[in-house]
């Protein structure tokens, strides 16, 4: 073949190659004017390589961020070094739809890119290429598994029948509050309570009765906590509240009120009504406290006062109790 042809048939070869390509290939000039738009950059635009030459690029794709772009594009121009872009930090350059159909789920095109320095024979930069590449199953992929981590990690600190935190979690949490108060010398109140005679609830209504009920409870709890306030379910028909920033005389107000609301309400459960009480017992942080064990142990310890005192009321811990306590279980 005599050179003059190889040559143009390399030329030809070279423009198929560019119009075929997965990539989408775009050169703009200093001024952001289109120059050369290939084959993918007009499948997935709709436009044609005729409809935008010498088009500012801003004006044909209003929603590329201008002043990001130009930050990126601008150092090319300037320093004459390659830049990236990347789908985590900007999810596309130009919003194009998604046609893809195992990632079916996503509304654009996720894109990542290169923006290459495009040098004249003077060595001056005149314009850049922008490379982008269609990274939509790879970015699909990672927000699919991160969402499921996110659900994974919700559910192992979730109470699966009342949707509170479960008892690792609260616990955790208290732990932190307690270290908190180390530190800051504040208030807050840790408040326990437990179903009386849940027992009889499920022997006569069944366990999905007294299920019902429990699941009834947490509802009324959520309804009367503050947004900073954690509650957990810490045993089977036993819940536990950290009250942040909270009293003695908070904590008493919100433990009567809880267990009044709940007194006051009723469960409809298999078309009978199911009516339960519950016994409180609170304690506020102490710095006499070492652990936060001993906190627990304190509110334990006025609701075991509760218990013993005919149920259905609020005891506060105090360092008294215990010695009352101690005085009851010997006489027991
Ligand atoms: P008290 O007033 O002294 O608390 O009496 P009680 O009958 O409530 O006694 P206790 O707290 O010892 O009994 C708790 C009962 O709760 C025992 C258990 O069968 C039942 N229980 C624990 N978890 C669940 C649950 O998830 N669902 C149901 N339906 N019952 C549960
Ligand atoms: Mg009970
Ligand atoms: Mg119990």
């Amino acid at each position: 073949m005599p050179a003059a042809d190889f040559e143009m048939n390399e030329i030809h070869w070279l423009m198929d190659m560019f119009n075929t390509v997965d990539i989408g290939l775009v050169v703009l000039d200093r001024e952001y004017r289109v120059c050369v738009w290939n084959g993918f950059m007009e499948n997935h635009s709709g436009l044609l390589p005729s409809a935008v030459k010498d088009k500012d690029i801003f004006d044909i794709f209003p929603s590329i961020d201008e002043k990001w772009f130009r930050s990126k594009a601008e150092s090319v121009f300037v320093l004459k070094n390659r830049s990236f872009t990347i789908w985590e930090q900007q999810p596309y350059i130009f919003r194009f739809k998604n046609y893809r159909p195992i990632t079916g789920k996503a509304d654009y095109m996720y894109q990542n890119s290169t923006i290459i320095p495009l040098s004249m024979v003077t060595g001056e930069v005149g314009h850049i290429c922008i490379i982008i590449y269609d990274v939509t199953d790879e970015a699909m992929n990672k927000i699919e598994l991160e969402k499921a981590n996110h659900e994974l990690e919700r559910i192992s600190r979730t109470d699966s029948l009342t949707q509170l935190a479960n008892r690792g979690y609260w616990e955790a949490g208290l732990r932190n509050e307690f270290l908190r108060l180390k530190r800051s010398n504040g208030c807050s109140s840790l408040l326990m309570f437990d179903i009386d005679h849940f027992k009889t609830v499920n022997d006569e209504y069944g366990h999905s009765g007294g299920d019902e009920a429990i699941r009834h409870i947490s509802d009324l709890l959520k309804k009367t906590l503050r947004e900073t306030d954690t509650a957990g379910r810490y045993g089977g028909e036993e819940f536990a509240v950290t009250l942040v920033d909270t009293d003695a005389e908070g904590a008493k107000v919100f433990a009567e009120r809880l267990r009044n609301l709940i007194e006051k309400s009723s469960i409809f459960y298999d078309e009978q009504q199911i009516k339960i009480t519950v016994s409180v017992g609170f304690a506020t942080y102490s710095p006499k406290f070492n652990k936060h064990e001993q906190w627990i142990e304190a509110a334990d310890m006025a609701l075991y006062h509760s218990k013993e005192s005919g149920r259905n009321q609020v005891t506060q811990y105090t360092p008294e109790l215990k010695k009352d306590t101690s005085k009851a279980s010997k006489a027991n």
